[in-house]
């Protein structure tokens, strides 16, 4: 077992979120260390298709974009987060802006370039910021890139976490984290690495599941190292399926983005019919979790292996212009999204619970820390 050398702060993930934290320290003169399970895009980040919701539109409103996500959220949502999130919502765009990511724009009436907004089910408004199709490529890009710029960041790809050590806190029941065992897994050596604080960013679960939209370093990791080290985890029941993963045998987990349904994609059976209007006034554009279970629904009791999603009848050049990836990666698996409908299966996408923290990110274990995906924010954050 060899040692590392000393940093501040060392964030277990380099995806959205571990990368945004590590840029906002350096820039604050704190040493990080970004650690990735495999390459530095292998988390789910990358694979983001249809965007990032936020208040742009004149006629939206914060208050909505709330209502909205309490009203998705089927009244298990903690107010207090929901307000944070969608309070800086819009912040967040532009801070990503500033870290060159390039979204979708569009001219208004006046000839001014705006951002383009998308549809997506569960929002009153169109409030999607997005880059096309391919929404988490470029964000996760702009981000290694910057990250890889800044003198403070030391970027540690194949570092697989494999424990957290902890230390007694003296004349206290509770504990604090001193850093992290790690597998080196190109030099096959496990390496102490010890800082004073660690966050873990290591992304959801779904990959435990047969289907799923996730890669491969979705499985859960900084949730057990969390648990195993003494943390309380919550909410692990709460995952979610996305309803449309296209269904193919050599397809691995080709998610069809919900935006296809935002331009007006129609759910049908293997008939032709359309179903979604039985189990929701909203239809295509009900919240994923009633959408899914409809699918889940037809299948189940027809006995058949999908459904279909058919955006065909929309011109071929706006097919084309919004749904780049989705429209080349269905051709190379002889579908012609401008022809057919896309057969289309329900799978799990995104781990609502995790490792139990405050809004502050902080969990059981002092200077440990979890955000993202991995995280379940719901303590109230007034405790010490
Ligand atoms: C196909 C797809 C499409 C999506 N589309 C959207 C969308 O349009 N809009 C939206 O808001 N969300 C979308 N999501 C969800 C969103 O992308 C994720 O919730 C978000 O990117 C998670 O970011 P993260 O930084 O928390 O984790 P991730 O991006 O998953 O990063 C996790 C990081 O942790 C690392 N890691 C894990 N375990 C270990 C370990 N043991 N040791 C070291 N490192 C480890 C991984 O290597 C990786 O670097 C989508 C997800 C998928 C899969």
């Amino acid at each position: 077992m060899s040692s590392s050398k000393n940093v501040d702060v060392l964030i277990i993930g380099s995806g959205g979120a571990g990368l945004s934290l590590a840029l906002k320290l350096a820039d604050h003169s704190i040493r990080v260390a970004v650690l990735s399970k495999f390459a530095l895009t292998d988390g789910s980040t990358y694979y983001a298709q249809g965007g990032i919701s936020a208040v742009f539109d004149a006629d939206d409103s914060i208050e909505s974009h709330i209502e909205d996500t309490l009203d998705a959220g089927a009244g298990l949502c903690n107010p207090e987060i929901v307000r944070l999130t969608v309070t800086h919502g819009k912040s967040s765009i532009d801070w990503l802006r500033q870290q060159g990511v390039v979204f979708t724009e569009e001219k208004n009436e006046s000839g001014e370039k705006i951002l383009h907004l998308n549809r997506e089910g569960g929002h009153s408004h169109r409030r999607i910021v997005h880059t096309a199709d391919a929404t988490g490529k470029a964000v996760s890009l702009s981000l290694i890139e910057r990250a890889r710029e800044h003198e403070n960041i030391e970027l540690l790809e194949h570092h697989n976490v494999i424990e957290l050590i902890t230390r007694p806190i003296p004349g206290q029941a509770a504990k604090q984290i001193v850093g992290a065992y790690v597998l080196d897994s190109k030099q096959q050596q496990v390496k102490t690495l010890s800082a004073r604080v660690v966050v873990l960013a290591t992304g959801g679960a779904s990959k435990v599941y047969l289907y799923s939209t996730n890669p491969q370093s979705a499985t859960g990791d900084g949730i057990a190292l969390a648990w195993r080290a003494g943390c309380r985890v919550s909410n692990m029941e709460f995952m979610q399926f996305h309803p449309t993963c296209l269904y193919h045998p050599n397809a691995q987990s080709f998610l069809i983005s919900e935006a296809v349904r935002g331009e007006g994609g129609k759910l049908i059976l293997p008939d032709g019919s359309p179903f979604m209007q039985r189990f929701d006034p909203r239809a295509e554009l009900a919240p994923r979790d009633i959408v899914a279970r409809a699918i889940d629904h037809e299948i189940k009791k027809r006995g058949i292996d999908c459904v279909y999603l058919d955006i065909s009848y929309k011109p071929e050049s706006l097919i084309r212009e919004h749904f780049p990836t989705i429209y080349d990666t269905c051709l190379k698996f002889g579908i012609d999204i401008t022809q057919q409908p896309i057969p289309v299966v329900p799978s799990a996408h995104y781990t609502c619970g995790g490792v139990l923290t405050d809004s502050y990110a902080r969990t059981d274990i002092a200077n440990l820390y979890a955000i993202g995906e991995c995280a379940s924010t719901g303590l109230s954050s007034a405790r010490s």
